[in-house]
């Protein structure tokens, strides 16, 4: 699988960034090192607001700006270009939130930009040089903020949008609102700073700056509140919609629409167990960019991370693919994602599927997304559980228990809606009726249970010989039928004989005995034999007749 970045997006990086750091460098010489020590100072508290960010879902917010701002207005534009370079990278650097180096280069490099272009619109704008804090000069330092801001955030969307395909451009409104909203309250923060700096020093920019980490602290509160609510929501979503639906299809995209609502990961993919073989899980849903190249995949229980995910029934949270020991040495999703996180959906303790996150991001997901995510997984088992139920009631109503074909009443409720169709459209309807010779016999040689066994053999044999169109069932007792839709007498008489063959070529074999089975068949034809379906009942149980005096093991048509 390929990565997402396209070319353009890669060179856009690094433009910005070596343009950034070019003219960090060019401004040194600029710098007025007289102030080294305030500037340090500015940085380290820059630094703080950085760690001690609000983490929102689509980005983070600090009161970083009220510093740079601040700076911008005491110090001037090289200054804070340096300030804010400088901050970010060794916060970003520092406390690395799973970003890679490129994305910290970036952040860095674009803030240099958003400053430099903001400082270059206020010049033209005509903004006092030295950023008096007059009545006249206001408006042009709000130019000088707007620039900045419509810069800074416009690099960023443009950085993003690779990582952004496919998820909605409401996070981008949310990270807007959000971002917005701290300047509000770092503006006038760092125009105070600026102010308090001309009455006290440096000091006083400080001591300001503590209210701005104390809304930072209680944000990030209000952020978590927020997020928990989200969380509670969706399970409250999923836990009232699984209920209701028998649809797996609709079960499973629930399940992922509702998982993404809580968080954004890159992959979501959801496996069942197959019904034909308990040790093999088959994708039942996945959503994401690659979701179209998962469409086959398959886990085999005990087999890599996902597989012995499987067979364990734990949930994992692997943090960074390439050194967590589970995944290192895996192929497949766990090479195209840093970070994993698997819940297997476990009912009765039997493990059913396996919920799989996917994020290309290391770090990406935390604990207590592990906890919800399991409660969603309990939840999403009991509900395929009971899918699952629902459909083996349904399939043991319409099969017979012995032989595992249709039974009679559903045999008769499908051979009236051929009848209707075939009368309609004017097609063909082959009716077979097949019976065992001498089966009494058999029962009384080698008991019941010896004759329960043939029944079961003599239907895989008929199983196996007709068409996919047609439909085979118990009959009756020892009595099966075969119902051929847009089939001639011919035709049908040509699969009889097939059925005839194969049974009369099998050899059963039960402990000791070993004995031949025979059987005769009745084949009738709609319109040829009969022309309603009392008829073509009437006619396939004659020509049985027929073949059962004529000397059996052999299929007849009707005596017309
Ligand atoms: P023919 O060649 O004329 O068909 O003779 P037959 O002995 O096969 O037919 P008959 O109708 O006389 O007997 C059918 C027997 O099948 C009677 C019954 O005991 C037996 N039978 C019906 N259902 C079952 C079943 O589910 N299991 C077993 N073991 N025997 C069954
Ligand atoms: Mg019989």
């Amino acid at each position: 699988m390929r990565s997402v970045r396209s070319l353009p997006h890669i060179l856009y990086n690094w433009a910005v960034v070596g343009l950034g750091f070019w003219l960090l460098a060019h401004t040194f010489p600029l710098l007025d090192l007289n102030y080294g020590r305030e500037l340090l100072l500015l940085i380290a508290l820059a630094v703080l607001a950085e760690w001690l960010a609000v983490l929102l879902p689509q980005g983070q917010l600090s009161g970083g700006f009220a510093i740079i701002f601040a700076t911008f207005l005491v110090y001037g534009p090289v200054s804070a270009v340096w300030v804010s370079g400088l901050s970010s990278l060794i916060g970003q650097g520092v406390v690395n939130r799973g970003n890679p180096l490129r994305t910290t280069l970036f952040n860095a490099a674009q803030y240099v930009l958003a400053l430099l272009g903001a400082n270059l619109l206020y010049q033209l704008a005509g903004g006092l040089p030295d950023r008096t804090l007059v009545l006249a000069n206001i408006p042009l330092l709000a130019v000088f903020v707007l620039a900045y801001f419509i810069l800074n955030q416009t690099m960023v969307y443009i950085y993003a949008l690779p990582a952004r395909q496919g998820n909605s451009v409401f996070q981008w409104v949310d990270a807007l609102r959000w971002d917005g909203l701290t300047y509000l309250v770092t503006v006038p923060c760092g125009l105070l700073m600026a102010l308090l700096f001309g009455k006290i020093g440096i000091y006083g920019m400080v001591l300001l700056f503590l209210p701005v980490l104390v809304t930072q602290f209680m944000l990030r509160v209000y952020v978590n509140l927020e997020l928990a609510n989200r969380e509670l929501r969706v399970l409250y979503e999923v836990a009232k919609r699984l209920g209701g639906s028998l649809k797996l299809d609709e079960i499973l995209a629930l399940v992922l629409r509702e998982t993404g609502h809580m968080i954004k990961f890159h992959t979501g993919i959801i496996y069942l167990r197959a019904e034909d073989d308990d040790d093999l899980y088959r994708m039942g849903a996945a959503n994401g960019p690659h979701a179209e190249l998962l469409k086959d995949s398959t886990v085999r229980r005990g087999d890599g991370f996902l597989g012995l995910t499987a067979e364990s029934g734990d949930a994992q949270l692997v943090n960074d693919t390439r050194i967590d020991v589970r995944t290192a040495d895996d192929v497949g999703l766990t090479q195209v994602h840093r970070s994993m996180l698997v819940v297997p959906l476990v009912a009765e303790t039997e493990v059913l599927g396996l919920l799989v996150l996917g994020d290309k991001r290391p770090g990406f997901f935390e604990d207590k997304h592990m906890q919800t995510i399991s409660i969603i997984g309990g939840q999403t088992a009991v509900a395929v559980a009971n899918v699952q139920l629902y459909r083996k009631l349904e399939q043991t109503a319409i099969t017979d228990g012995l032989t595992g074909l249709y039974n009679y009443r559903y045999f008769f409720q499908r051979l009236t809606e051929e009848m209707d169709r075939a009368n309609r459209y004017g097609c063909g309807l082959a009716l077979v009726m097949l019976n065992i010779d001498y089966f009494k016999k058999i029962n009384a040689r080698y008991g019941h249970l010896v004759g329960d066994a043939v029944l079961a053999r003599v239907a895989k044999l008929i199983a196996g010989e007709v068409r996919g169109c047609d439909l085979a069932a118990r009959y009756g007792g020892e009595e099966f039928a075969v119902m051929m839709p847009e089939t001639g007498p011919t035709e049908a008489m040509h699969v009889v004989e097939c059925i005839r063959l194969a049974v009369r070529e099998t050899l059963f074999e039960f402990d000791e005995a070993r004995f031949q089975v025979r059987i005769s068949a009745g084949v009738a034809a709609y319109p040829v034999h009969a022309g309603d379906l009392k008829g073509l009942l009437g006619a396939a149980d004659a020509a049985l007749y027929q073949a059962k005096e004529e000397g059996r093991d052999r299929a007849s048509f009707p005596i017309t």
